[in-house]
């Protein structure tokens, strides 16, 4: 029998290469639509401190919520992750400004120059934007295969009420089911470019 986890690695393929089909222009315009359905949802007006991430390699990219803010709601702070050195914590938050330095990490994504204080606990973020490479509709989300989000988040498997965990995605990256292993930390809502889903078995506190 084959474990979840080989199955998990055969279908990353096909999916990074759906991905790569997509050009430049079909990729802002559906990440237009996904930030726009996120703007107006009241989990991102009532959420002041948020985490998203930097787009690479075709993934939909959010940054259309930052750039929308600086001259809409001062009550939000925008935060992007950090590879952590502790391995254990997975990521780590920085708050950013139109002003930050950015410099690659390991996997040549920019992370944010701030002084380690200015650094938050995963657990006091609000909103959490995540990458991914494909969904379903229970909430389980698979990621490049590094575990970072799951690790990050995995208090959450005893304190699910916050953060609110939001895949960003296009709709051909939802998949019929997804093995999720015990590890897994699922989404609570999913934003494509079709809708906003709130996944029903999450704590609907944030609705
Ligand atoms: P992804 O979520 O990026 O798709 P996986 O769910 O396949 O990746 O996880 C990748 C690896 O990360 C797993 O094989 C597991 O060893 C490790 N991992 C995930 N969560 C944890 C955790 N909470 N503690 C320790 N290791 C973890
Ligand atoms: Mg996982």
């Amino acid at each position: 029998m084959q474990s979840p986890t080989t199955n998990k690695d055969k279908i990353r393929k096909p999916l990074l290469a759906l991905r790569a089909q997509l050009s430049k222009s079909e990729q802002q315009e559906k990440s237009a639509k996904i930030v726009e359905h996120i703007k107006q949802s009241n989990v991102f007006m009532q959420s002041k401190k948020i985490a998203f991430y930097h787009a690479v390699r075709g993934e939909a990219d959010p940054k259309g919520l930052f750039n929308s803010i600086s001259n809409s709601n001062d009550n939000q702070q925008f935060y992007l992750p950090l590879l952590s050195s502790d391995k254990n914590q997975g990521l780590v938050f920085a708050p950013i400004d139109q002003n930050t330095q950015y410099k690659n990490n390991a996997f040549s994504i920019p992370e944010p120059i701030v002084e380690t204080h200015a650094l938050l606990d995963a657990k006091e973020l609000d909103l959490v934007i995540m990458p991914l490479l494909g969904f379903d509709l229970t909430g389980s989300r698979l990621g490049m295969g590094g575990g970072y989000y799951d690790r990050c988040f995995a208090f959450k498997q005893s304190q699910p009420k916050k953060p609110v965990l939001m895949g960003f995605a296009y709709d051909f990256q939802q998949l019929d089911e997804i093995n999720a292993e015990p590890w897994d930390i699922s989404l609570d809502m999913i934003a494509t470019e079709g809708n906003l889903r709130v996944i029903e078995a999450h704590p609907p506190t944030f609705t």
